[in-house]
């Protein structure tokens, strides 16, 4: 299948983009992997009038540390962050995500910042940047904004940018102390979208005890989803495995999958139960190693 005809910019300059962005208003798409606009242009499910490619604008490819975040710029390729020793050595859960993000080909081109952007429930991103609490920095002609990742992902397939925004980044803050975190997925083949899949991250207190705790779920709701009871049953307790075994049935609470060809509803929500238990038990083994 063709797309639909559509006018075509590269820019150099972030000005550029924001400009032409500015200009062109919803009709309008950022272009960064093309590994989702373009198959869903292909299938007509999206038609752009004007699509403003930014990999030819410099400074949006870094992954670095300032002021006490991780940055990880619009530019960074999944297979960035597999091959990044700083996020491998900084955050467990987004290590641990990466080489389970579709396939090489994919990874080669497909960007973090535009996995966000793009807010499908079975994409993985989100749930892990839910568990870390992620911020997302969106660029107009108008001026920057930070945007909680929990107010960013609105619904499936929907942001809270506003017509003529760029994400330049996404900023995680740099956990100190005891932490880890995880990513468990249960897919049908290697490369596939999630059936399932639960994002954990725990922070542990000088007193051995939770003091922080991220827990999210893939592919089980409309939009990626925090486990808000599950985490605050977390907070403030000593670990246990009677602890994250009722962390894994309040995260089950939370998912309404439906029931289709890669298992029931049932099923899927028992995945959830028990990736979230083994999850925290990773974390957990990570915040003490
Ligand atoms: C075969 C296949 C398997 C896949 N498997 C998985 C998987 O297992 N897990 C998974 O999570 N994903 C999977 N994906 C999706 C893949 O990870 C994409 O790379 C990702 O969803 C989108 O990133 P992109 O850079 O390619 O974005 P694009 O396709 O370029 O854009 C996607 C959307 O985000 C917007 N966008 C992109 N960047 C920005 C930006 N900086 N600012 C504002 N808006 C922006 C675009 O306008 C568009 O609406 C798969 C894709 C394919 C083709």
């Amino acid at each position: 299948m063709y797309p639909a005809a559509f006018a075509y910019s590269a820019p150099e300059t972030l000005d550029e983009a924001l400009a032409t962005l500015s200009q062109e208003g919803e009709s309008a798409r950022v272009l960064a992997g093309g590994q989702s606009l373009i198959p869903m242009m292909k299938l007509r499910l999206a038609s752009p009038a004007h699509l403003v490619d930014i990999n030819n604008i410099s400074g949006l490819d870094h992954i670095n540390s300032a002021n006490g975040y991780l940055r990880i710029g619009a530019l960074v390729r999944h297979n960035d962050i597999v091959n990044s020793a700083d996020i491998a050595a900084h955050n467990g859960a987004i290590a641990s995500a990466a080489p389970w993000v579709a396939d090489p080909l994919v990874r080669n081109r497909g960007t973090l910042c535009g996995s966000v952007a793009h807010c499908d429930p079975e994409g993985d991103w989100n749930s892990v940047m839910l568990a870390v609490r992620a911020e997302v920095v969106a660029q107009s002609a108008a001026g920057e904004r930070v945007i909680p990742i929990d107010d960013f992902v609105v619904d499936f397939f929907t942001n809270s940018l506003e017509p003529g925004e760029i994400v330049t980044e996404v900023r995680i803050p740099k956990y100190t102390g005891k932490g880890g975190g995880a990513y468990l997925k249960l897919e049908r083949k290697i490369g596939d979208y999630a059936t399932v899949a639960v994002a954990t991250q725990l922070q542990l207190g000088d007193d051995g005890k939770i003091s922080e705790a991220g827990v999210a779920l893939t592919a089980v709701n409309n939009k990626n989803t925090r486990a808000t009871a599950a985490e605050q049953a977390l907070v403030g307790q000593e670990p246990s495995d009677e602890l994250f075994k009722e962390a894994g049935a309040l995260a089950a609470r939370a998912a309404e999958p439906e029931s289709n060809v890669r298992g029931t509803a049932e099923w899927k929500r028992n995945v959830v139960s028990v990736y979230t238990r083994r999850g925290l038990e990773a974390s957990l083994a990570q915040a003490r190693a």
